[in-house]
């Protein structure tokens, strides 16, 4: 396939260097650059020792690596570094926030607040803990153009609302909440603000002083770091009063035969051996990042959901549903996605089709599923060119 525009930044990532294949699914994980996968090699190749726990050279090397690590994190995300516990993704962040934090917090008929919009991962835990707790879970619906219902939100939040929950970017609209402005809202009811960043990592700046949210988690495989490795944000006295979900070694100060006294923040939450590789690797993820700088991911993001808009709106049959930062989904009318997918694959586009971990958002949307296409720095103008020209053949061919 001719490639009409050259990428700068494509050839950073071998992956997509070294292949035909055009990637639109960012937001399901990102590609990693050469860098990443050079500092994860060079870990186990000169690096690795178990940390926290070595009393020897290389030990006391990858604890250094591993705490510079978590430092670069609080500055791109401008924290304290002991208000930056490691884990695995946005998925278990959220979870031992609902699990350590908001059930020792909710009582019966409190309310949990989250808006329609949510991931499975930042739904499912809190029915959960309403299950547990007696609280019961609460929705912020969208205005008629699918975003963010802040008057919706208002009329819902009120003084039985103890635990807000919101994404920070859809992964399905795209959308970019106002967090500062929810955290306002939100503390003015003395609940607390938790915000699932796992979108908006790689596209917008996180600034936790300035959104002042009680919980930010994000995972570092959408934003070019390694699979296996994410950060959960905890203002540091709410992080003291945080349960661990999970115990065992390095998490403690002293044990006897019948208790044990953990260790503060950020390492009470870090039980057993940690992903060193993973967070060494989200430092550099960081540093690649900032040498793009966030200002041009905004702009490539703006330009190629703009761009894929028009393109697809010119043909006849596509339903668009959301559209921002660097996503974009839609429908083919009468085709089932799945099908829009497979016959994509065929011309080496790689999209998700599905409901996008967002069941109760396709519901109120009254759709199955849908495609979406998702866009990082290594796509252009040209990957939205093939699309739109693959989603012609395919309309042909089923006859829309
Ligand atoms: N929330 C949103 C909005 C997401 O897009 C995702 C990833 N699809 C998650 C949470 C879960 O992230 P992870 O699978 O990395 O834990």
């Amino acid at each position: 396939r001719e490639r009409s525009v050259k990428n700068n930044y494509k050839a950073d990532f071998p992956l997509l260097a070294n292949s035909d294949l055009i990637y639109l699914d960012s937001a399901a994980t990102s590609q990693k650059p050469q860098c990443v996968i050079d500092a994860l090699t060079n870990y186990y190749q000169t690096q690795n020792a178990n940390v926290h726990r070595a009393l020897y050279g290389l030990g006391e090397a990858a604890t250094a690596e591993y705490e510079q690590a978590r430092k670069k994190v609080a500055g791109f995300i401008n924290s304290e570094a002991d208000e930056v516990i490691f884990t695995k993704g946005t998925t278990q962040g959220l979870n031992w926030i609902a699990n350590g934090f908001a059930e020792q917090v909710l009582k019966p008929g409190d309310e949990i607040l989250i808006s329609i919009e949510e991931h499975h991962s930042n739904l499912v835990p809190w029915q959960i803990i309403a299950q547990k707790t007696g609280a019961k879970l609460v929705y912020v619906y969208l205005t008629a153009d699918l975003n963010f219902d802040y008057a919706d939100f208002e009329v819902k939040l009120n003084s039985k609302t103890k635990i807000v929950a919101l994404h920070h970017m859809s992964n399905v609209l795209g959308n970019i909440l106002d967090i500062s402005k929810l955290a306002e809202l939100t503390h003015n009811f003395g609940a607390y603000l938790v915000v699932d960043g796992a979108q908006a990592a790689a596209h917008t700046v996180l600034d936790m002083k300035k959104f002042d949210c009680d919980f930010y988690a994000f995972s570092g495989h959408k934003m070019f770091g390694p699979m296996g490795i994410g950060v959960l944000f905890g203002k540091r006295e709410l992080l003291a009063k945080m349960q661990p979900v999970e115990y065992g070694g390095e998490m403690i100060n002293e044990v006897s035969e019948q208790s044990a006294d953990f260790k503060a923040a950020p390492l009470k939450f870090e039980a057993g051996t940690q992903n060193v590789a993973g967070a060494i690797g989200l430092g550099v993820a960081i540093d690649y990042l900032k040498q793009v700088g966030i200002t041009n991911i905004e702009k490539v993001d703006l330009d190629l959901s703009k761009y894929a808009k028009n393109k697809l709106e010119e043909i006849d049959g596509i339903t668009i549903y959301g559209h921002n930062h660097g996503i974009i989904s839609f429908n083919l009318d009468g085709v089932h996605p799945h099908d829009v997918a497979s016959f994509l694959d065929a011309d080496d586009l790689c999209l998700r089709a599905g409901h996008h971990c967002a069941e109760p958002l396709m519901n109120y949307l009254k759709i199955p599923a849908c495609l979406r296409a998702s866009f990082s720095i290594y796509n252009d103008y040209s990957d939205v060119d093939a699309l739109a020209n693959s989603l012609k053949k395919i309309k042909e061919f089923f006859g829309k």
